[in-house]
């Protein structure tokens, strides 16, 4: 199945941005200027005529392939199962991916018959858990190969979704016709982060939203190299010729409020709160609920017999610390420490309306 019918109403041509219709089981034909489009293995191949940075993206798609192609010669070829329950994996990236994503499954609530696209799908975990949460979903890469990994979900689970094959920079979705966007470690590969934003926020209906997370952020005085050594994989992957960047947290604020998107975000720890398996999320909500919270920075250092161990302890006793959990005094300096360190965060950008 190819599950297209259901996302004709939402599609346009990538080339003259008309209309799409329906031509036969195996083909769309764009209104405007007659373009047919078609599928490989129920994945359709949506990418314009066009394509902006196309050797660059090319180039990136055959490093993605390589890379799986190394990971196989070194006895790593995931059984159906590894794609079945991710991002349920021990591997820490996807330990947090899992919690960012219950995180983001409780802030984009209701889930039920709204759009969603996951953007950089690859594998297609997040478009199928957004399918059950009840979502009319679809998965959208540039490289068709990862997304086929997306058949194991659809072969063996009670979910549908559509794929297709597209370009960021590009989008063949109508103007307001998607409700959610979801992007996992995706942002910062783009080769025009501010084009795919502005594609972002012209597909997104008024009161649309987008989560991003595991985005890569650096604080503004980092060094180069600082940059290149953040992630392990950042120096492998660019020697396979994947486009890795990272930018500061307000580079990414201002890129979305000029696509006309509000921009705030959430931190996993100080914004949400489990209680008997439900998620509270709102900016600062554990410090302000919390009477015992300890701030990170002063909790590590309290033990310590040394200075700043003992300037941990001065700042605590005061309780002055608290005066900057107050909730008119945080949300001004939680940006800014967000910006200034490393700390996770998830980006979340809204289409006023
Ligand atoms: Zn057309």
């Amino acid at each position: 199945m190819n599950y297209l019918q259901a996302w004709t109403n939402s599609l346009q041509c990538s080339d003259c941005h008309k209309p799409l219709h329906i031509a036969s089981s195996d083909t769309v034909s764009c209104s405007g200027c007659g373009r047919k489009f078609e599928h490989e293995e129920n994945i359709w191949n949506m990418l314009p005529s066009r394509i902006a940075h196309q050797e660059g993206k090319d180039r990136e798609q055959e490093g993605w392939t390589q890379k799986t192609e190394k990971d196989k010669k070194a006895g790593w070829e995931p059984p159906p199962e590894h794609y079945l329950s991710l991002p349920d994996h021990p591997h820490p990236y996807y330990q947090s991916a899992l919690w960012y994503l219950k995180i983001v499954l409780e802030c984009g609530k209701p889930w039920t018959d709204k759009r969603v696209l996951e953007l950089g799908a690859a594998e297609c975990w997040g478009t199928r858990h957004f399918a059950e949460a009840g979502a009319e979903a679809a998965a959208l890469d540039y490289d068709p190969e990862r997304m086929k990994k997306g058949r194991i979900l659809l072969d063996h689970l009670p979910v549908r979704f559509a794929r297709f094959r597209g370009d960021a920079e590009s989008l063949p979705f109508r103007d307001g016709s998607l409700d959610r966007i979801f992007c996992c470690s995706v942002l910062h590969h783009f080769f025009d982060l501010p084009k795919a934003v502005k594609e972002i926020s012209r597909t997104l209906r008024p009161g649309g939203i987008f989560f991003g997370i595991h985005e890569a952020f650096h604080p503004p005085y980092y060094t180069k190299e600082q940059i290149l050594n953040m992630s392990e994989d950042n120096l492998p992957n660019i020697s396979e010729g994947i486009h890795e960047d990272s930018y500061p947290l307000h580079f990414y604020r201002k890129v979305f409020c000029k696509a006309g998107m509000t921009f705030e975000l959430i931190h996993p720890r100080w914004d949400v709160s489990e209680k008997e398996g439900k998620l509270k999320v709102s900016p600062g909500h554990v410090l302000y609920n919390n009477p015992d919270y300890i701030p990170e920075m002063f909790g590590n250092r309290i033990h310590r017999q040394d200075i700043p161990g003992k300037i941990a302890r001065l700042i605590l006793g005061t309780g002055i610390w608290r005066l900057a959990a107050h909730p008119a005094v945080f949300p001004l300096i939680r940006f800014q420490l967000l910006n200034w360190t490393l700390r996770d965060k998830i980006i979340v950008a809204r289409k006023p309306g």
